[in-house]
Parts: C-alpha cells; sequence; structure tokens
C-alpha cells in the first residue's frame, strides 16, 4: 500500500500466567510485523501460544502478564487504559474466532449486533446503523441480506455464521483484521469460499490480516508471510515460497510432511509429528524441540549437548531467520 510503516509492530511480546502449578510462560520474546494489505499467518500445534498471541495483541488479557511492545499503527498499545483499548478494538482492529456463536448473542437479531456495534463505535443513530448491517452483510456475501438481518444466530449455517461474524468485524473499518482459526469448524468447501472472502476484502480495503492456523494448507492459500511457533516462541519466519520450499527449521520440515499430499489415499493417517509439546512450566535449558528433533536422533554427542544445553535465538538472514543451531539454509545441509 505504500506505507512504510506497517500496520502491526509487535517486539519481545511476553504473556505469562500464575498457576498454581507455577508460572506459564504462554508466549515468550515474540517479534512480528504486518503490513497493510498483507497476510502473516502464525501457524503452529496445537498449545504453542497463537491465541495467547492474538489476545494479547487486541488486549483481551484478564488475567495474564504482558510485556513488550505492540504498536498499532504508529501507537502503543502496551500500557493503554482500558478505556482507550476499548475504542481502539472495534475501531482499528478486530478479531473473529473459530466459533461465532461464542461471541454472537443468542437473544439479538445479527442486524441489531451489527447495528450496535456501529452504533457504539461511530455513534451512528440507529437508522443509519441498521441500514449499514444490511450493506455488511450483503458485502460478505449474505443473500437476501435485508430478510436476514432480522434472524438470530442460530437460523445461519456456520459457513455463514463465519460471514456475520466477517460483516460485524469488519463494519467499523479495522486496519488489522485477526482471525483465529477461522475456517477451523468448517467443511473443507466452505473453508475455501470463506477464505476467499477474507482475501477479497482485504484486497478492497488495504487490510492487515493475521490468520492464525494449525493448518498448513491454510498458510499456503492466504499467507504472505509465515511465522512458526513452538512453545511459545517464533522458531522460523519466512516468505510463504520459502517456507515451503526450502524451511530452515526441522519442526517447520515436520509440519510440512505431515500436509497430507496430492497422491495420498484417503485413508491413510496424516503422519504427525511424534512426540509431545514442551513444558511451558519447566521448559528445559535448551532447544524445546530438541526432544522431538528428527536431526538431533543421527547427530553426534557434542552437536546434541550443544541443541539441549543453548538456547537457539531466532536468527538468519533478515527475511528468513529461523531458531535452530543447525538450520538447513540453501547450500547447508542441516
Ligand atoms: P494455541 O496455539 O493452540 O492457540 P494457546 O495460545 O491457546 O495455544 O495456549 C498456549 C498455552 O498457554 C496453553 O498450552 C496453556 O498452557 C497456556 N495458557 C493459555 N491460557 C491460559 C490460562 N488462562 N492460564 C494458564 N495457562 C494458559
Ligand atoms: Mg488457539
Amino acid at each position: 500500500m505504500g506505507d512504510l510503516e506497517p500496520a502491526l509492530c509487535v517486539r519481545d511480546l511476553t504473556v505469562t500466567f500464575t498457576t498454581t502449578h507455577g508460572l506459564v510462560r504462554a508466549v515468550d520474546s515474540l517479534g512480528f510485523e504486518v503490513r497493510h494489505g498483507e497476510t502473516l499467518g502464525i501457524v503452529g500445534e496445537s498449545g504453542s501460544g497463537k491465541s495467547v498471541t492474538s489476545l494479547a495483541v487486541m488486549g483481551l488479557h484478564t488475567s495474564a502478564s504482558v510485556s513488550g511492545s505492540i504498536i498499532l499503527g504508529g501507537r502503543e498499545l502496551t500500557g493503554l487504559p482500558e478505556r482507550e483499548l476499548n475504542r481502539l478494538r472495534g475501531r482499528k482492529m478486530a478479531m473473529i474466532f473459530q466459533d461465532p456463536l461464542s461471541s454472537l448473542h443468542p437473544y439479538y437479531t445479527v442486524g441489531e449486533q451489527i447495528a450496535e456495534h456501529h452504533r457504539v463505535h461511530f455513534g451512528s443513530g440507529r437508522r443509519a446503523a441498521r441500514e449499514r448491517a444490511v450493506e455488511a452483510l450483503a458485502e460478505v456475501g449474505i443473500p437476501e441480506p435485508r430478510r436476514r438481518v432480522r434472524e438470530y444466530p442460530h437460523q445461519f449455517s456456520g459457513g455463514m455464521r463465519q460471514r456475520v461474524m466477517i460483516a460485524m468485524a469488519l463494519s467499523c473499518e479495522p486496519e488489522l483484521l485477526i482471525a483465529d482459526e477461522p475456517t477451523t469448524a468448517l467443511d473443507v468447501t466452505v473453508q475455501a469460499q470463506i477464505l476467499e472472502l477474507i482475501a477479497r476484502i482485504q484486497q478492497e480495503r488495504g487490510l492487515a490480516v493475521i490468520m492464525i492456523t494449525h493448518d498448513l494448507g491454510v498458510v499456503a492459500r492466504v499467507a504472505h508471510e509465515v511465522l512458526v511457533m513452538y512453545g511459545g516462541r517464533a522458531v522460523e519466519r519466512a516468505d510463504v515460497d520459502t517456507l515451503f520450499t526450502a524451511p530452515a527449521h526441522p519442526y517447520t520440515r515436520g509440519l510440512l510432511d505431515s500436509l497430507p499430499r496430492f497422491d495420498d489415499s484417503d485413508d491413510e493417517p496424516l503422519r504427525a509429528i511424534p512426540g509431545t509439546p514442551p513444558s511451558l512450566l519447566t521448559p528445559a535449558p535448551g532447544c524445546a524441540f530438541a526432544p522431538r528433533c528428527p536431526r538431533l536422533a543421527r547427530a553426534s554427542d557434542q552437536e546434541r549437548s550443544h541443541c539441549e544445553s543453548e538456547l537457539p535465538l531466532l536468527d538468519g538472514p533478515a527475511g528468513h531467520p529461523a531458531a535452530c543451531h543447525f538450520p538447513a539454509y540453501e547450500g547447508i545441509a542441516s
């Protein structure tokens, strides 16, 4: 969009929870940027800290301790008073979730909910807000919007409900949209339609999008840049083509290997990465992926002890850093 300044700039984001078992470091020293008109895919297994990250950006954590810097449209969000954040939420940034029913009120029509959202943020009159709700439903491709604004959330199918959420999220024309597993609950055809819808609106508005998913297939379709998370940390960042053709981190390669292939028969099980995600309560001193790392299985004792004792930092080429002591960059055997 010609904007030099990214829409969102996150630096050193750390989110911890105090639990009865001790301190849980759900997100640790995370940094990324999202430019106007571009999509950052954040990918990682369940529990890797994706949702905790998105809630932190939205300022929605109530019980966590959040530190670091979150700059949206040039403004620092961390430390802002709740009232300010409330205003920015919805107005400058919006979020959609896997389950739209959890964020839609069952007792109000979808029209009332979109209109109310619009009224709160723009102070528009009731009639204008209602008219805006009809337009918003039309924009996200809901047929017969004038009739459907008067219906309740349960009267919509899963895909149509997600469209309603998108309409609501976009009705205040935010600059940043965070989509947290927006298509996980949908069947593949509807999933493709929703992803296309988000991409179309993004192009029309120059919206910055964070697409959070455990599914690399989704990332391949929509992302420009990808951030791979493991155990609350970024382990690799690259543009989408590089990530798929030349992944540098063994974890990313594991994720790619677990993607269903074109020639796979339907009944062949997906190859998940063996082993379990790391403990966030008592992190090991070295690389969190070491216990599952296929490369370490055939490494020398010296290499293994290095990986198990030294935390690898996100490092390497500026456009393609990886947090691995033995990354597989072009021409370098990992
Ligand atoms: P995902 O990548 O699947 O979205 P989350 O961001 O939801 O993962 O969670 C990352 C980790 O943060 C979880 O595995 C959990 O251990 C921890 N966590 C999240 N919310 C809380 C909470 N309210 N209290 C304690 N720990 C939490
Ligand atoms: Mg999640």
